[in-house]
């Protein structure tokens, strides 16, 4: 529990990266208040695919990436066990060029520390019976399923058992202070009406896709890029593995075992406007097509929702598809471009956002003068029963 004395810190969005940040920071003796405009998770990270990174697929074309999600993978594996389907997956060679592409993914894998092992057809089709007969082999990585919303409640109640103040349904309409200097928060509360402000030593924009829109609140650029996609739910397990097809990313290349479901995903564009995503026809066509193509029993199966959502990638302007920017991810303390007191963390993924926080974290103490090392990769997470526990208390 902080002392009355300590920093104050705002962090705006209560997505995954919000939620780990609150955990972390307060396990650093920070007085911390995190507010959502929405329910907790419902931005991007309540629409995930689900899939928990080796960082295979970033091995060949994003290197960094791929290194953050091998860390990540284990420690999330260790301090919150229970929240993973331990499924492993296979990356699966439909063709000659995908043929051609494992002698690139092969070695990128060794190179990231990704453990990997090639298997003949009849191997990697009795691991996963329900892939094509055509297939010319897979490799297995350590990739799993992880609830989506199960994994982030773990950082929030931890957080708020730990002192963190959490207000969903609060929303940021502009910053306090003069120019140069964020002392925080003006907010709407939703449920109320009532409108108030939030005094803070540092303001943090976790707000995900929506950072760009943040960030002009303080007149800062953030080069956040929101970069949608599609996810198409089937009814039943197609596969018991994830499966992913090898070769440069694509649409329709992974499918995702989550619960009785199929997920298989995604297609990827540039947004400018994260609250107004379409779910265009020809995409969900596309994840039928490309998905049934690595398991055939998909072809059968009864579509149980498809839906949008938007990665929040850090790149520069212009990008076509957002394929061609990192997962990697950043942080931004704004004070380098004469804005005190605020800092923006953005870009990776849902398997990263421990390593996104532990980011953030270290920039907000050395800005703050203190010495407060992370300490959440050796601090085993709460269950997520336990946040609707303090929810009702
Ligand atoms: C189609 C798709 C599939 C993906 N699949 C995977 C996957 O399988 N595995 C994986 O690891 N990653 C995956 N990702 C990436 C991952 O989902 C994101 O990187 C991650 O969820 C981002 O979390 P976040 O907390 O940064 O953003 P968000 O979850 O979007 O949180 C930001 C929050 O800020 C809030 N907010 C915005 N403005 C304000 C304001 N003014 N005041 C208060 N609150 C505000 C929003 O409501 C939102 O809840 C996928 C992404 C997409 C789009």
């Amino acid at each position: 529990m902080a002392l009355a004395s300590a920093p104050r810190i705002v962090i705006i969005g209560g997505g995954g990266t919000g939620g780990a940040l609150a955990h972390d920071l307060v396990l650093r003796g920070l007085r911390v208040v995190l507010v959502e405009r929405h329910g907790l998770t419902s931005g991007t990270t309540g629409r995930h695919h689900g899939l928990l990174h080796s960082g295979a697929r970033y091995a060949v074309n994003d290197p960094e990436s791929a290194v953050e999600c091998i860390r990540e993978n284990r420690i999330l594996r260790r301090i919150a066990p229970g929240s993973f389907e331990e499924n492993d997956g296979l990356f699966v060679a439909l063709d000659e060029s995908d043929m051609a592409y494992r002698d690139r993914f092969l070695p990128a894998c060794d190179a990231s520390g990704i453990p990997v092992r090639w298997l003949g057809p009849s191997a990697a089709r009795r691991l996963e019976p329900g892939l094509a007969d055509s297939i010319l082999g897979a490799a297995q990585v350590p990739d799993g399923t992880m609830d989506a919303l199960r994994l982030p409640l773990r950082f929030f109640a931890t957080a708020l058992a730990n002192g963190a103040d959490i207000r969903p349904y609060t929303e940021v309409e502009g910053l306090t202070g003069s120019t140069g200097c964020v002392t925080g928060v003006r907010v709407l509360d939703r449920a109320t009406g009532r409108r108030y402000k939030i005094g803070a030593d540092v303001v943090v924009n976790a707000a995900g896709p929506w950072a760009g829109r943040v960030g002009r609140m303080a007149g800062v650029e953030v080069p956040v890029r929101p970069s949608p996609g599609v996810l198409v739910a089937m009814r039943g397990r197609a596969c018991n593995m994830v499966i992913s097809r090898l070769h440069p990313s694509a649409d329709g290349d992974i499918v995702v075992p989550q619960r009785m479901l199929s997920i298989i995903g995604t297609s990827s564009w540039v947004a400018e406007d994260p609250d107004d995503l379409e779910v265009p026809e020809d995409h969900v066509q596309r994840m039928l097509a490309e998905g049934a193509r690595l398991l055939p029993a998909l072809a059968g199966a009864e579509i149980r929702a498809a839906w949008s959502a938007a990665r929040p990638l850090v790149g520069a302007r212009g990008a076509a598809t957002g394929r061609e920017l990192s997962r990697t991810f950043k942080c931004f303390d704004h004070d380098d471009e004469g804005v005190e007191g605020f800092v923006t963390i953005a870009g990776g993924k849902a398997t990263t956002l421990r390593g996104m926080a532990e980011l953030a974290g270290d920039v907000i103490v050395a800005r703050l003068g203190l010495e407060a090392p992370c300490r959440t990769a050796e601090t085993v997470l709460l269950p997520h029963t336990a946040f609707h526990r303090a929810q009702a208390a």
